[in-house]
């Protein structure tokens, strides 16, 4: 690694911080509430207080309808949807914006579904008008299932649901919206039922602020009836009596995630506590506070945002470019020089293409204040300093200057 003469040794020590986009950082108060000696499973506490995770994960998801937990990461929860509404053979339109939309979208084809993939490339968000265009052209109606990716991790994109639902409504065309929330819930703005998504998926490593291991299917009434239509289910991931069990155990279809649920309830009270308008609004704030620094690095410098347009940039993660190998040279300097741990560049290269060392991401999602933002930027503004990458002048002053308000 490059180091200056002056070098007098890391200042990595002090507490890490994890700044990928998942696993995100997890409070001490979900720790402390998941430290619990095993607790009964047939009946007291554990059962009682598990009757109140599924409503508030709808009020969080701003949903009516119906929920399921599963024991799983994102891919289960990817699964779990796919397995309630999917048969061999059912017409899948995929929106791309990224590398998890391809995942999904190769999830549905191993499924045995006819899946019609239409990529937005890498820095470029749905285009409902193309969705418009392409349900008008399925005359016959052979498209079920609309999938659509919120926030692809890989980009940063963020997708408008509520223009991909009206675009579906424009053509009168009867498949479900289903969506992948895994990065944005928490984080970016969602409201199921007014923005007319079917079926929303989300996980707990991310905005949820938990260790992974749970993953959540929130569906509607008209994604149940096409669950009620299908000849065969998969039994573990049949949300039907995970959403309304007579008998606790069918809630997991098993033995309960104990001391994660312990957590979720800690982290669902963190957030209602806060109140799901402000946990928005505060990654709203500290999202724009890593553009503006962002901006300025780029203006002059090497350094650049991978989605131009604000309106289509998340809130939970934020995709950056470097002329490569730099990317990789300031992610190494971080972990090792300040303690920040900053994510890949996944998805924007392959692996062993030289181009992989370009890219990397900063995870602002979940349980994240102004203080560490502004310390992951400062870091890597002296990490900049350190490699000698050239930057604009002048960006964690004007990531505080969003941060004063
Ligand atoms: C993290 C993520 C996934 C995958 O979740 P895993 O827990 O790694 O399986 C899928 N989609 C999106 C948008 C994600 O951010």
């Amino acid at each position: 690694m490059m180091r200056k003469a002056t070098y007098n040794g890391s200042l990595a020590g002090g507490r890490s911080y994890l700044a990928i986009p998942g696993p995100s950082v997890v409070p001490d108060r979900v720790l402390n509430a998941m430290h619990a000696a095993s607790p009964n499973i047939y009946a007291g506490a554990l059962v009682e207080m598990s009757e109140t995770l599924l409503p508030d994960l709808k009020r969080i998801a701003r949903t009516r309808h119906n929920a399921a937990i599963y024991i799983a990461n994102g891919h289960g929860a990817w699964e779990a949807a796919f397995a309630n509404i999917l048969a061999p053979g059912d017409g899948v339109l995929a929106l791309i914006t990224g590398r998890f939309g391809h995942g999904w979208a190769d999830m549905a084809a191993q499924l045995g579904a006819d899946v019609t993939r239409m990529d937005f490339g890498r820095a470029s968000p749905i285009d409902p008008a193309r969705v418009e265009q392409a349900l008008r052209a399925d005359t016959e109606r052979r498209i079920k299932v609309v999938v659509a990716t919120h926030v692809d991790t890989s980009t940063s994109a963020l997708s408008d649901l509520p223009a991909i639902r009206a675009a579906m409504d424009a053509a009168g065309h009867p498949a479900l919206l289903v969506a992948d929330c895994i990065a944005s819930f928490g984080c970016d703005r969602f409201e199921m039922d007014a923005w007319g998504v079917d079926i929303a998926v989300t996980a707990s490593q991310k905005g949820l602020m938990m260790p992974p291991g749970l993953a959540f299917v929130f569906f509607s009434d008209k994604a149940a009836e096409a669950r009620r239509g299908l000849a065969r289910v998969s039994p573990y991931w049949d949300w039907t009596l995970r959403a309304a069990p007579d008998q606790f155990y069918q809630y997991f279809f098993g033995t309960a995630p104990t001391q994660h649920l312990y957590g979720l309830r800690a982290a669902l009270d963190m957030i209602l506590d806060e109140g799901t308008e402000a946990v928005w609004a505060r990654h709203d704030r500290l999202a724009r506070a890593i553009w503006a620094a962002g901006e300025v690095w780029a203006d002059g410098g090497a350094l650049r945002l991978n989605i131009a347009d604000p309106a289509h940039r998340s809130r939970a993660v934020t995709a950056l470019s470097l002329p490569t190998p730099k990317a990789s040279d300031l992610r190494a300097w971080l972990e090792a020089e300040a303690g920040v741990t900053l994510g890949i560049g996944l998805g924007m290269a392959e692996s062993d293409d030289p181009a992989w060392h370009g890219y990397f991401r900063i995870g602002h999602m979940g349980h994240v204040n102004a203080h560490m933002v502004l310390g992951a930027l400062g870091s890597i503004e002296a990490g900049m300093i350190a490699l000698d990458i050239p930057h604009g002048p002048g960006g964690l002053s004007a990531a505080a200057r969003v941060i004063a308000g």
